[in-house]
């Protein structure tokens, strides 16, 4: 287990009422022999009656292993903490932390073996091993990315419009997520969430159900900051890039420049002697759309893209929807084999029946093959889009896989944690040539090139250090997620991290490592490259702060009036001063106030005075990022301003 998903133990101290270890134990022998408390417990279970034998994989997150015994969450957590083990619902435990809970609520846990191939394997695994015979062509799975505005929803509309299926044209189109429209008797699926987030939000999942990405740039604005962005992303998941230059019925629309600029990008499209297939449309009249569809077919020829419609259907979630009538509704993209009404299914971490399916025009179907969009009823959790689903021949092997994925994905490359700088230098002496995958972000596009350039120098004869983004501005969310999705971590040259996210970055154990000097971070990379990386210092950022208000105070000292406008302020912390997203000043807080009170700590919505060790030109509208330093490795973020 990475230290990262380790739960953190505790020792456990005997209460008043004698809940020591020893009585503890003596509950686990059997139900005759609990106590009042674990009777109590047993009471207050919600659920079915628990009992009987239960196999648990040698390592489960405390969500699966609520769903294994059918008992909430928070009861599972109680539990553990009960035995010493303290977890949080996404953490993983192993077997000896997990089959005392399993006892204490009355089952008799046995681990599970090994998970077997023909359960467990991956879609990209399974796709592998196929046999040849049995594969033929599918539709290409397409996603719009692009700038804002540049009309990706308007030609996702365009397409669905004017490409219903034969015979079906002026039926109702239900959106559910995603949608198939036939192109020269050819089909093609579109992913109907434009835009990279959601592209990489999914990824980050580790699911990959994009074949094409198509890059919107609109004739008129030309390549803007997330025409780069979306560049990135799908050059990240490498996925092929179709350009649509759209709005080419307006006056000022040049094409050409657009072509241009994409070249600058890396982007050469054919006419420009490179090998980018563009189709230059309008989403408003329709002009070369029905081009777009040729080209993507051409790119998805290319592809060779196929899959086996045999067997159970595996593939990933879409969208989901809860509504009263019907319950829990999954758009889901089968990605190979083919589903049918009645089959059971495993989705994310429940289990169901595929109790109707209707396809994109919301109508009654009774099977789909591979890349097609079904909205499934019949599962009773709702699944998170990026999830995985797949078939099965009855529920016992589908709860079975459910738990085995689960348990493997808490440790498989699928969805594995970001790469931290000290895990990747623990590894090295590992075989082959290893990517370390770094997204920069600088305070302003100068320092850009000199810093990417000398980043890539790092690389050896065993390591390759590849800049997957490097871009100007503070550290944002989606940054966050395209080095989730690529395994990679964030290095910030004196920039700052929004706190949206920092939260992302915690939540999805992404490093994040902050400079102010260029030289600390080749010396940094250089050392992971080498395997001699020291654990690093750990920098929590515990909150912000907006300026109101200055008081002055004596000739010379100014308290800044602020309100704290996420996490808190501690007494002794270490303050950053941001004007305009740059960081001004970096010290030490001199002192905290609620009113006229010296105070240890502030939470967030209070308001407080603050002053700064040897900083006073403090302006209303400054933005104070609070912080401290706990050392440690393994840590969820390990950002150093170094
Ligand atoms: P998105 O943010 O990329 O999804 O962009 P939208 O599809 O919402 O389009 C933004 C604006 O551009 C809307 O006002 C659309 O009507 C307009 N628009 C989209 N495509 C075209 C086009 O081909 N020609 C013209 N003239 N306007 C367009």
């Amino acid at each position: 287990m990475s230290p990262r998903n380790a739960p953190r133990r505790y020792r456990y101290r005997p209460g008043p009422r004698g809940r020591g270890s020893s009585n503890r134990r003596r509950q686990r022998r059997g139900p005759n022999t609990r106590s009042d408390q674990s009777a109590s417990l047993a009471a207050t279970a919600v659920g079915p009656p628990a009992g009987g034998d239960i196999e648990i994989p040698s390592k489960i997150t405390v969500q699966n292993l609520a769903n294994l015994l059918q008992v909430s969450p928070s009861r599972v957590i109680t539990a553990l903490i009960m035995s010493g083990v303290l977890a949080t619902i996404n953490q993983t435990v192993s077997y000896e932390e997990s089959a005392p809970v399993a006892e204490e609520l009355g089952f008799t846990p046995k681990l599970q073996e090994e998970p077997s191939e023909e359960l467990t394997v991956s879609p990209t695994e399974r796709a592998a091993d196929q046999e040849p015979s049995r594969m033929i062509d599918r539709p290409p799975a397409v996603t719009i990315l692009g700038h804002v505005d540049h009309g990706k929803t308007s030609l996702l509309d365009r397409i669905r419009r004017t490409n219903v299926m034969e015979g079906e044209a002026g039926g109702i189109t239900q959106h559910i997520g995603a949608y198939q429209v036939e192109s020269d008797g050819r089909k093609i699926t579109f992913l109907d969430t434009p835009g990279h987030e959601a592209f990489t939000a999914m990824r980050a999942r580790g699911a990959m159900a994009t074949d094409i990405a198509v890059l919107v740039v609109a004739a008129d604005d030309g390549v803007q900051a997330q025409t780069l962005e979306a560049i990135d992303h799908a050059r990240a998941a490498q996925v092929p890039i179709v350009v649509a230059i759209n709005k080419i019925d307006r006056r000022d629309a040049n094409p050409d420049i657009v072509k241009q600029q994409l070249a600058e990008a890396g982007l050469v499209v054919e006419d420009y002697g490179g090998d980018i297939v563009s189709a230059q449309v309008s989403a408003m009249t329709g002009t070369g759309v029905d081009e777009l569809l040729e080209m993507i077919l051409l790119v998805a020829d290319l592809s060779e893209l196929q899959a086996d419609p045999t067997g159970y259907a595996y593939g990933t979630v879409i969208e989901a929807k809860v509504d009263r009538a019907r319950g829990v509704a999954a758009t889901l993209l089968v990605q190979s084999g083919t589903l049918n009404v009645g089959d059971t299914v495993s989705v994310g971490a429940s289990v169901g029946r595929v109790r109707a399916m209707f396809d994109d025009r919301g109508k009654r179907i009774k099977s789909a093959g591979p890349s097609t969009p079904v909205e499934i009823l019949g599962i009773s959790e709702q699944p998170i889009p990026g999830d995985k689903f797949q078939a099965f021949a009855d529920e016992k092997s589908a709860r079975a896989s459910t738990a085995q994925l689960a348990s493997k994905s808490a440790t498989s490359a699928d969805t594995a944690d970001a790469m931290s700088l000290s895990e990747f230098s623990a590894q090295t002496g590992a075989q082959g040539v290893r990517d370390l995958n770094v997204v920069l972000k600088t305070d302003v596009q100068g320092s850009l090139e000199p810093i990417q350039s000398s980043i890539t120098d790092v690389s050896t004869d065993d390591v390759r250090v590849r800049v997957i983004r490097a871009s100007a501005g503070a550290i944002v969310e989606p940054d966050v997620l395209l080095a989730k999705a690529s395994n990679a971590m964030i290095v910030g040259f004196r920039t700052s991290v929004e706190p949206g996210a920092n939260n992302a970055a915690e939540l999805n154990r992404v490093e994040i490592r902050l400079y102010d000097v260029i030289y600390r971070i080749i010396e940094d990379l250089q050392a992971a490259a080498e395997g001699l990386i020291e654990p690093v210092s750990r920098e929590v950022i515990d909150g912000h702060v907006e300026v109101r208000q200055l008081f002055r105070v004596g000739r010379t000292r100014t308290v800044a009036g602020c309100f704290v406008t996420d996490g808190l302020v501690l007494r002794s912390c270490g303050i950053r001063v941001f004007r305009d997203r740059k960081k001004v000043f970096e010290g030490k807080l001199a002192s905290l106030k609620r009113f006229k009170d010296d105070v240890r700590r502030v939470e967030a919505g209070y308001e407080c005075g603050i002053a700064i060790e040897g900083y006073n030109d403090i302006l209303e509208g400054d933005i104070f990022e609070v912080f401290h330093n706990e050392t440690g490795s393994g840590s969820v973020d390990e950002s150093a301003r170094v």
